[in-house]
């Protein structure tokens, strides 16, 4: 996408009434739509062996063709309302195309694959995540004033694709390297035990010792300064919303999960509750970074809320390195980090000394990026 049409489509405002919400409606349900079909089609090079098992086709099928429908309609109503009324006939467009697609489909038929794309996961999450967060942002604003499309929703729409999608190449790098390095300490005695106790404990006992990993690794980020580099592009969005959460440069993904994996590997937790705390801390992750108001008095310092992580974000003196933990804000307490005054944060982003660049690509190469020193006058 060239820069130009990048900046085209952020800052936008969608006025209620004005034929541009339908319009998105009808644009983002034919491009969900098309690549749902395209699950559909190529379901072995397209779609995650794990989620497979989990998957009604059927229901899916069902649930496809109401998208589509819930489009079309959207692009109708826009191309009346609006006076641009290309944006409609462009949702139109998209979803009479992904009718196509799913027209010919069959019911999936899979087989082993080696090497495959997560674009089922990406669709999934990208449409839970947009009709859990969208309208709570909507009718539970921090800031009112910010747009969905506010500056820089392109970058990280490009950051939730890349994530969601290169789930196997993220793995590769993460979990086969850890379990080659550390497969001969482990105890299976000590993991039978662990995986045998109900899962609700276990559940408790990962969210105590990732938070607790985790809250070093994101404190190093933060004090080293070749570390800073990579996770000052996940700081350098000036807005908080449910789609800031995914600007992570990719060095930083693979870092949190590799370490992030030790102890789950070590302790032997069972992939139910490995699976439920990854599901739960996902979609947590976005909730902190949401536009959203809620303040959870009497659990402000129990569990990490949007107000906790916001006051992280900020770029102003006071807040800067403060509120490390993911989950447990009681880390910050005890590690003395901890945070949260009565008043909001106004502020975000790196400080003027940090100069992140807007684009994907320009963030991707920011840290790889020679330091230009100094010269001593
Ligand atoms: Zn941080």
């Amino acid at each position: 996408m060239t820069e130009l049409l990048r900046r085209n489509l952020e800052n936008r405002e969608l006025t209620r009434g004005a034929g541009k919400v339908s319009a998105f409606i009808s644009i983002a349900l034919g491009i969900l739509a098309i690549l749902a079909a395209l699950c559909f089609l190529f379901p072995n090079l397209l779609t995650t062996p794990e989620f497979r098992p989990l998957y009604n086709a059927h229901l899916l099928r069902q649930l496809l063709i109401l998208g589509i429908a819930i489009g079309f309609i959207s692009g109708v109503i826009s191309a009346f309302r609006n006076l641009n009324r290309r944006w409609g006939l462009s949702g139109m467009l998209l979803n009479a195309l992904a009718a196509l697609l799913a027209s010919g489909q069959i019911e999936p038929v899979y087989h082993g694959r080696s090497v495959y794309a997560g674009l089922d996961y990406f669709v999934l999450t990208l449409l839970i995540a947009a009709l859990i967060f969208i309208p709570m942002e909507r009718f539970f604003a921090k800031y009112q004033e910010q747009k969905l499309l506010r500056t820089g929703w392109v970058t990280d729409l490009k950051y939730f694709m890349f994530s969601h999608i290169g789930l196997q190449l993220i793995s590769f790098f993460t979990i086969i390297p850890a379990q080659i390095m550390f497969n001969r300490w482990l105890n299976p005695t000590w993991q039978q035990l662990v995986s045998s106790q109900p899962l609700v404990l276990q559940f408790i006992e990962i969210l105590i010792v990732v938070d607790f990993f985790s809250y070093w690794i994101h404190r190093s980020m933060h004090k080293v300064p070749r570390l800073w580099r990579i996770h000052a592009v996940h700081h350098s969005s000036h807005h908080m919303d449910w789609l800031a959460a995914s600007r992570v440069h990719v060095i930083e993904i693979i870092t949190n999960r590799f370490i992030g994996y030790i102890p789950l590997l070590f302790m032997g937790f069972s992939p139910a509750a490995t699976y439920a705390y990854l599901v739960f801390i996902s979609f947590h992750a976005i909730f902190i970074h949401a536009n959203v108001r809620f303040r959870f008095p009497g659990f402000r310092w129990v569990l990490a809320t949007p107000e906790f992580h916001h006051w992280h974000h900020s770029s102003e003196k006071e807040a800067l390195d403060i509120n490390f933990a993911a989950f447990l804000p009681v880390y910050d307490v005890i590690f003395k980090t901890a945070h949260m005054p009565a008043h909001l944060p106004t502020r975000y982003g790196t400080t003027a000394e940090t100069k992140v660049p807007e684009g994907f690509v320009g963030q991707f190469l920011y840290p790889l990026k020679r330091r230009k020193r100094k010269k001593k006058l």
